[in-house]
């Protein structure tokens, strides 16, 4: 039913309308009284969505008492009650899939297709997954307790998934949470918490409060929290480390990346190419993992090249409620403004550019950049764009060096024919995480997490469910807070 008639979104303009498009803060399983707020834009029209609560010092302290009052019950439900709760929550966003995923597409401009078929889903399955893990934690895991109340600050690329990726494996533990969603993409975190109250997860068992940095600082650094979980930038990240160096907390950063994706001369190239669409052009390109760099074999570069080209020419970019739409609006003017002037200076540096088209007003184009020094801005800066570097290289021991020049770890993605070779290739490529013949493949049975300056620590899979976990120490038998 994919057809280029826009989707409906009254569903989500009703649910605003419902709240009078202004929201407090979700704190003990209600929603305080809106203040001191900033408005949330629709990026691909710039009309304001609606009007959110700036939080304070007060509204985290309150979000920190109500998740500190309600950890020592949740923690004491057996593992099969707190499944129950997990389920339910699975099944009620899958109830709400339909007002999430509009609410998703109109706040952060990502094409409805995306927020529909994948975000949602993997939010979903994360809920389900992780219920399975609260029935089998005390099996599998028989002396860790949960390590109390969690901040966790997210990022706007992924509102709902980031946030199902947090909230998930700390409830599942035993712990509570206070969630923060990034300023320009807070709604679906406030729609959620509704759908949560609703399916019955007891009040203050998980908190959201709205804001920008000045607020994530307050809730990272406030005194009652036991861990802090962070996705964003390397920069904020660092900020972080600094903030809660020596307090004792738990921590896990899941930062930036610019990820290779590398193309051997053996390669599918037709699967590569669609692999490019999936790894720079999804969702805008806004993703951390991205395959921004792509490494490709001298040989078959120019046949790769100008199939990549063809392809390029065919994405449509657009209104995000349109479902043929391959890539919806950039997040926010600021980012788009990023995006530009990292790119004027990639062409000032010699890059020389091939684009597709875009309306006017916060999009940007796809962007294939060749003539790229690896030493440049392009090749070096995380652009969190729709823009790809092309760069070749002659033998596998050149990929690999081209591979690994950046600060980053986050991801790889390495097409060959010959299995040995990308296996080889998939275990020197410095990376959290690498797929062969493919790319951004998530699983929340699957670990996913950086290296180097992509941050440490994992989500997902069992060393997810560990970095919420107080494990015993093997030598002094002590509980201890991993990492
Ligand atoms: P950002 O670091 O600017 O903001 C992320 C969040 O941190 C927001 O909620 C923001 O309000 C908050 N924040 C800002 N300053 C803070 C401070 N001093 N203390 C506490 N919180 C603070 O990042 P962004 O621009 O929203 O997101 C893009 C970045 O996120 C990219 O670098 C991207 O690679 C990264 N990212 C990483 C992953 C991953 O899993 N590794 C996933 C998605 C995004």
């Amino acid at each position: 039913d994919y057809g280029p008639a826009p989707e409906d979104a009254s569903i989500a303009h009703d649910w605003l309308a419902r709240h009078g498009a202004r929201f407090g803060h979700f704190i003990a399983g209600t929603l305080t009284s809106p203040h001191t707020t900033f408005a949330t834009i629709n990026p691909a029209t710039s009309v304001e969505l609606a009007q959110v609560s700036a939080g304070s010092a007060a509204d985290v302290d309150a979000a920190v008492e109500a998740a500190r009052a309600a950890q020592p019950k949740w923690a004491a439900l057996s593992g099969h009650q707190r499944a129950r709760h997990l389920y339910a929550l699975a099944r009620h966003v899958q109830q709400h899939a339909r007002l999430l995923s509009v609410l998703e597409t109109l706040d952060n401009g990502k094409p409805i297709r995306e927020s529909r078929d994948i975000d949602i889903p993997l939010v979903i399955r994360h809920f389900y997954h992780h219920a399975g893990w609260a029935e089998v934690l005390a099996d599998e895991f028989p002396a860790a307790t949960p390590l109390g109340v969690c901040a966790q600050v997210i990022p706007w690329n992924f509102p709902l998934l980031m946030l199902a990726w947090k909230v998930a494996p700390a409830l599942a533990a035993g712990n509570t949470v206070v969630l923060k969603p990034a300023e320009y993409t807070p709604l679906t975190a406030l729609a959620f918490a509704q759908i949560a109250h609703e399916a019955g997860l007891p009040e203050g068992v998980l908190n959201i409060v709205t804001g920008d940095g000045e607020t994530g600082a307050l809730l990272t650094g406030h005194a009652g929290v036991d861990k802090v979980a962070f996705t964003g930038s390397t920069e904020v990240g660092r900020l972080i480390r600094k903030q809660i160096a020596g307090s004792g907390k738990a921590l896990t950063l899941e930062l930036g990346g610019k990820s290779p994706f590398i193309v051997f001369a053996d390669a599918d190239l037709d699967a590569a190419v669609e692999g490019v669409v999936d790894a720079i052009w999804f969702n805008g390109g806004q993703v951390c993992c991205a395959g921004s760099r792509l490494l490709v074999a001298e040989a078959v570069a120019p046949r790769f090249t100008a199939l990549l080209k063809a392809r390029l020419g065919k994405l449509v970019t657009g209104d995000p409620l349109d479902k043929s739409v391959d890539l919806g609006a950039i997040v926010h003017p600021v980012q788009l403004e990023r995006i530009t002037s990292l790119v004027d200076q990639g062409v000032a540096e010699g890059a020389v550019l091939t684009q597709g088209a875009a309306p006017e007003g916060c999009f940007f184009a796809p962007t294939l950049a060749e003539n790229v020094d690896p030493a440049s801005i392009l090749a070096t800066t995380e652009i969190f764009g729709p823009v790809a570097t092309l760069t070749t290289f002659r033998t596998p021991a050149d990929a690999l060096v081209l591979a690994n020049a950046t600060n980053y770890g986050l991801a790889a993605s390495i097409w060959s024919e010959n299995i040995s070779l990308a296996l080889d290739m998939a275990a020197k490529v410095k990376a959290g995480v690498v797929w062969i013949n493919a790319t951004n493949l998530f699983d929340a049975a699957a670990g996913f997490g950086g290296m180097r300056e992509s941050g440490f620590g994992r989500e997902g899979g069992r060393e997810g469910m560990v970095a919420y976990l107080a494990m015993p120490s093997p030598k002094a038998g002590k509980a201890e807070t991993p990492p």
